[in-house]
């Protein structure tokens, strides 16, 4: 029996692998207190990728003559690689190559890659698809609480609180062993609050639902503000003692009475007003934001409206309270402290910050002035490939492009100006179906390493079986290829996280005290401590920054020709771009849907089952109408585990986090 975690989502759900013959067989670790022994199908099903008759068992290069994918030897493969990036290097410049990482990468994958980058490489153009994922609220906390760890608190704090208000998340089918907390908060008489444009799953166990227009979760927060401050709920002796800028905030949001709410997101004034004295006669309220808030061009504002509205109650740092994020990839949180974040280097440090290159390179044995500045931000870097001054060679490990960025059609075609592509992969993606060299790489249960969950709670996944003959890690690709540009990187995961943990030292993300054999005992560790906030926040002062912000909307308001919003989001069976889950037969694979109301049916002509088309500026979908009545008439809803979804979203871009508006976009929909 081996211990160790889910390879899916941020929640880390601990499990046992039996052997079981040749076979592993999920069981639930009962003893691992996020899940407590509970998982979704998608992690009891788990282990359908071993032996897959897709798994990719021997490395793949583009053959010149016939433009097919051939069998090739690693040794062969990694040459070729190593060769062009020479050459390109020596022709174009360091920034000649790209490298593009991933939220699911373990820590010291995502550490290994970064140094990839900066050493081996000298590139600034790094990377990863978690840009994607929660950096709107990774930008907001660093500015209002000085430090960005998904939740500051543990997820089992939340059954405790009196109020749970949850911005945009959809976490019974997301994550469904997380909402056994939301049903314990309830039984013990708390009261859920959901926001989401679709009564999902999650809404259908609150206690309140508020159905805004796709893109106003920020105008919903300020009314709140107004209203607590018109009712004298602000909390002025925590503000006055722990907190600074209320009296901006107070200031603008002094326009936004309920009605002006209502108009711009459809949310009558006496179900704010409602939600606004809930709030303000709870003791103890937790306030959770996820995608639904965060994806969008105001999503770092949106967070920190949310945030101001936590501040003014007083909540953060008070026990089972406070604002917190809950991260979606599995490494979300992991993934951006170690150094493959294109401003970040490990620790959390930001790579502009003198005194974090000198502990970094020191670590690194290499001079400070050789490393790079900041690079490109994830769809910055991709709509830069094979352009006059991008990158003309992209590295992507653990990512499926082609799937999950916005304006994908784009991306694609970006990808095919590339000289060269190289996909670390298990499968053949739809990213690595149009690699120049494809390496195959472990998964979960063939590796050891560590990934951070959605508490800042350091976790271990253990081998559990050997990988197929022919299929390498991804540590030893990156020491592969690092070899060949003349560098000893370590391999061995253990050796690289004591690295990890040298070159954290001292960084907001400190990962130095930290070891294997700590996480096995204590069950997992989390860096820094397990609940923050208590007596001061982290900026150098202490105290907690409101900051005031205004409402923008979507970058693309509906118009005569685009009447509706798009969103697009997950279903309970499949995980992000469905390169794994697609592939595991007891997960259902329905294909994409178009989710919408029967009054927007009966309009246009759809019938539930029958095909119809989403039509945004930037492409279209044809797939077959759900018609539900959990969504707003005016808005769509469009699953992205496909292509399709994100041929329609937008790639504008929030200027503080560069996250892409995947969650509004204007559309025409026709049967
Ligand atoms: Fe895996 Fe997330 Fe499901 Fe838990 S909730 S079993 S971590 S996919």
């Amino acid at each position: 029996m081996t211990k160790t975690h889910c390879p899916y989502c941020s929640l880390q759900c601990g499990m046992d692998l039996a052997r079981e013959g040749r076979a592993l067989e999920v069981r639930p670790w009962t003893e691992f207190p996020v899940n407590q022994g509970a998982l979704c199908r998608k992690g009891w099903t788990s282990t359908g990728l071993r032996g897959h008759r897709e798994r990719l068992t021997t490395p793949l290069v583009r053959d010149r003559a016939t433009g097919e994918l051939r069998a090739a030897g690693w040794d062969e493969a990694l040459d070729l690689v190593a060769g062009q990036l020479r050459e390109l290097r020596a022709s174009y410049g360091a920034d000649a190559v790209g490298v593009f990482g991933g939220g699911g990468l373990t820590n010291e994958k995502a550490y290994s890659l970064g140094k990839l980058a900066r050493v081996a490489l000298g590139t600034s153009q790094v990377d990863y698809n978690g840009r994607w994922c929660m950096s709107s609220a990774a930008s907001a906390a660093n500015r209002a609480l000085g430090i960005d760890r998904g939740l500051p608190f543990p997820l089992t704090d939340v059954e405790q609180t009196d109020v749970l208000v949850l911005v945009g998340s959809n976490l019974a089918e997301t994550m469904p062993p997380a909402a056994r907390h939301l049903d314990a908060l309830r039984a013990r008489g708390g009261h859920v609050v959901v926001i989401d444009p679709r009564r999902t799953a999650t809404a259908e166990r609150a206690d309140t639902f508020l159905q805004p227009v796709p893109g106003t979760d920020l105008a919903l927060a300020l009314g709140l503000l107004h209203l607590l401050d018109a009712a004298g709920a602000v909390d002025e002796e925590y503000v006055a003692a722990r907190t600074v800028g209320w009296a901006e905030v107070r200031a603008a949001v002094a326009s936004w009475w309920p009605e002006r709410v209502e108009r711009v997101s459809g949310v009558e004034t006496a179900q704010l007003r409602r939600l606004a004295e809930l709030l303000a006669d709870a003791e103890k309220v937790t306030i959770l934001t996820a995608r639904g808030a965060e994806q969008h061009a105001q999503g770092t504002d949106t967070v920190l409206a949310w945030i101001d509205v936590a501040l003014a109650l007083g909540m953060p740092g008070r026990p089972h309270a406070g604002y917190g994020c809950l991260t979606g990839q599995g490494n979300g949180q992991g993934g951006r402290e170690h150094g493959q974040k294109a401003d970040q280097l490990p620790g959390y440090r930001m790579i502009d910050d003198p005194a974090a290159r000198e502990h970094v390179a020191g670590v690194w044995g290499v001079d400070p002035s050789s490393l790079p500045g900041p690079g490109r931000s994830a769809y910055e870097l991709l709509d830069a490939l094979g352009t006059d001054d991008g990158p003309r060679a992209l590295l992507v490990f653990g990512s499926n492009i082609v799937v999950s960025a916005p304006n994908a059609t784009h991306v694609t075609s970006r990808l095919a100006d590339l000289d060269l592509l190289v996909v670390a992969d298990l499968v053949m993606s739809e990213t690595a179906a149009l690699a120049d060299v494809v390496l195959p790489v472990t998964q979960w249960a063939e590796e050891t390493g560590t990934m951070t969950n959605l508490e800042g709670r350091v976790i271990l996944r253990q081998q559990a079986a050997s990988p197929p003959s022919g299929v390498r890690s991804d540590l030893d690709v990156i020491a592969g290829l690092a070899a060949r540009l003349g560098h000893d990187f370590a391999a061995d995961p253990e050796a690289v996280f004591a690295e990890l943990g040298r070159a954290s030292a001292g960084g907001r993300a400190d990962y130095s005290a930290i070891s294997y054999d700590r996480i096995r005992e204590e069950h997992g560790v989390f860096w820094g401590t397990e609940r923050m906030f208590g007596s001061s926040f982290a900026h150098p002062d202490g105290r907690a920054r409101f900051v005031a912000v205004e409402h923008r909307g979507p970058a693309e308001p509906v118009d005569p020709t685009y009447p509706l919003h798009l969103t697009t989001g997950r279903v309970l069976a499949q995980y992000q771009s469905g390169a794994q889950t697609r592939r595991i037969a007891d997960l259902p694979d329905d294909g994409p849907f178009v989710e919408l109301h029967p009054m927007l049916a009966d309009r246009i002509g759809a019938y539930d089952g029958r095909p119809v088309v989403v039509t945004t500026r930037r492409g279209e979908l044809k797939a077959p109408a759900r018609v539900v009545d959990t969504i707003r008439p005016d808005t769509v809803f469009v699953p992205f585990h496909w292509v399709g979804a994100n041929k329609l979203t937008n790639d504008a871009l929030d200027p503080s986090s560069r996250m892409p508006e995947f969650k509004v976009c204007a559309c025409a929909v026709t049967a």
